[in-house]
């Protein structure tokens, strides 16, 4: 153990291990911490769904062996009457279901391999902070506890966010996340006797009345073995995630009875925009507990690996500026908001769009292809949603009462366009924070009002 570390980073998740490594290949003596042990390091609640373009966006290699499961062509979405299906599929729909621990093992391995110091059996308490500027952390661990000193420190800590909850204040940095851009979720795996139909494909269930604001989906892991989940919007959760489970699986999936339970758990997602500032003095947050996951599917490995990167980076390019206020560390937030971040923040307003749905208007949009697949898989791929509706079905539409969806939803598809080009303007310079800042707040007021149609 050092007495002073370049880096410390908490948390071994997905996004810590590619922050520690990156720092390290470029010069920096760097701690990881992680209160799992290290052999059950990647072991958590997940879908285990990584899409293809994730690994070469932070130039990983495709998983193989052990740690490669299954892979899927693309997903289908079901309405909630089950009447319509939608078939996503083509390059950016590709995925692969990886064996969580040993996905968790191999990014952790690389990381040491790299000359990054584990500190496994250890959980970080609080930041210790002096002059409004992080200088340390406490640890309590098996090994060692005590207060631990880096130059600059990295929370990917996931949820928990135990470093961003008590961080030095600077503008716009948010400690806490609203309950309603959380979702609660559950899944357990099962080995089925019988072969899964479809089972290229991932299979997403859309519901208010079985996933209040969420989704359920099946993931074939393999010709008769499924990751079955779902997540429920934490603010209109009525009852244990579990019995929403058990519910949809009685009425809906009621042959996965007889499937053999080999694991079952659950934790939160935050699906929302970014959080609107990432750094503070001496702290750069990343993965979820920076909220970097696609608020539409929840999938979040892809953006922390990369959020990742890009903090590693910031933190060397920082320590040779020897600027490690938020100031310094600003880099980060532009490089992350101009790039995925815009994507994230424009498919945000469609999220707010899609909880306030009711079934009716989902089975009726989907049936009548108010969106169709190839809008769907762009939505995903760009976090832009297109409209064309012809002037007969406009017609149609009015005679069945049906205009004011689609009155909204145009509102939605104008305002992701102008989300998108506000975080691809994110500005460069903190000065030029706070007028963003204020815009920002003014767009989220108009899309969840027009999301949730009072209008
Ligand atoms: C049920 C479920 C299904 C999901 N399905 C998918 C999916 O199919 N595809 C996808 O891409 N994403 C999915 N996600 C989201 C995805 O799992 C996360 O977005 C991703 O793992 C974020 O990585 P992270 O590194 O930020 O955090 P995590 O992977 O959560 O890592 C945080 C690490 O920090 C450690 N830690 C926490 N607190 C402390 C502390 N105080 N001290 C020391 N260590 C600490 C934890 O033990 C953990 O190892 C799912 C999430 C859930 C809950």
């Amino acid at each position: 153990m050092k007495p002073l570390y370049d880096l410390v980073v908490v948390g071994a998740g997905t996004s810590g291990c590619l922050a520690a490594k990156t720092a390290v290949e470029n010069g920096l003596n760097v701690c990881l911490i992680e209160s799992k042990s290290a052999e059950n390091i990647g072991l958590k609640a997940c879908g285990d769904a990584v899409g293809k373009h994730h690994f070469d966006n932070v130039g990983l290699a495709y998983p193989t062996g052990s740690e490669l499961c299954w892979e899927l062509e693309g997903v289908k979405i079901f309405s909630p009457d089950f009447e319509t299906s939608f078939r996503i599929m083509g390059l950016g729909a590709k995925a692969f279901m990886v064996n969580r621990r040993e996905f968790g093992r191999r990014l952790i391995k690389e990381a040491l391999d790299a000359g990054v110091e584990l500190m496994d059996k250890t959980t970080v308490l609080k930041p210790i902070i002096e002059d409004n500027h992080v200088v340390a952390i406490r640890v309590k661990g098996s090994v060692f506890s005590g207060v631990l000193r880096g130059k600059v420190f990295i929370d990917a800590s996931g949820v928990s966010a135990v470093l961003r909850r008590n961080a030095p204040e600077v503008p716009g940095f948010e400690r806490i996340v609203d309950r309603g851009d959380l979702e609660i979720a559950y899944r357990e795996i099962r080995v089925s006797e019988n072969e899964i139909d479809d089972k290229t494909f991932g299979h997403i269930y859309l519901s208010q009345r079985y996933a209040p604001g969420g989704y359920f989906w099946l993931f074939p892991k393999g010709s008769n073995v499924v990751n079955i989940g779902l997540g429920v919007q934490f603010s209109r959760a009525k009852m244990e995630i579990k019995n929403y489970f058990t519910r949809f699986i009685d009425e809906k999936l009621s042959w996965l009875n007889k499937a053999e339970i080999l694991d079952g758990r659950g934790a939160f997602v935050p699906t929302r925009r970014p959080l609107d500032n990432m750094v503070s003095n001496g702290l750069i947050v990343v993965g979820d507990a920076a909220c970097q996951v696609n608020p539409i599917h929840g999938g979040g490995i892809g953006p922390s690996m990369t959020a990742g990167k890009i903090a590693g980076e910031t933190a060397v390019k920082a320590l040779e500026k020897g600027d490690l206020s938020y100031r310094g560390l600003w880099n980060y937030n532009v490089a992350y908001m101009r790039g995925y971040g815009a994507k994230q923040a424009s498919l945000d307003v469609f999220r707010v769009f899609l909880q306030s749905i009711s079934d009716d208007e989902l089975n009726y949009g989907m049936s009548r292809k108010l969106i169709t697949e190839e809008d769907v898989l762009k939505a995903s791929l760009y976090g832009e949603v297109k409209l064309t509706i012809t002037d007969k079905a406009l017609r149609f539409l009015r005679l069945v009462g049906k205009l004011s969806l689609v009155s909204r939803l145009r509102k939605i598809s104008e305002l992701m366009k102008t989300v998108k080009l506000h975080y691809q303007s994110f500005p460069e310079n903190p000065d030029d924070f706070p007028r963003w800042l204020v815009t920002t707040r003014k767009l989220v007021e108009t899309y969840k009002t027009v999301g949730m149609g009072n209008i």
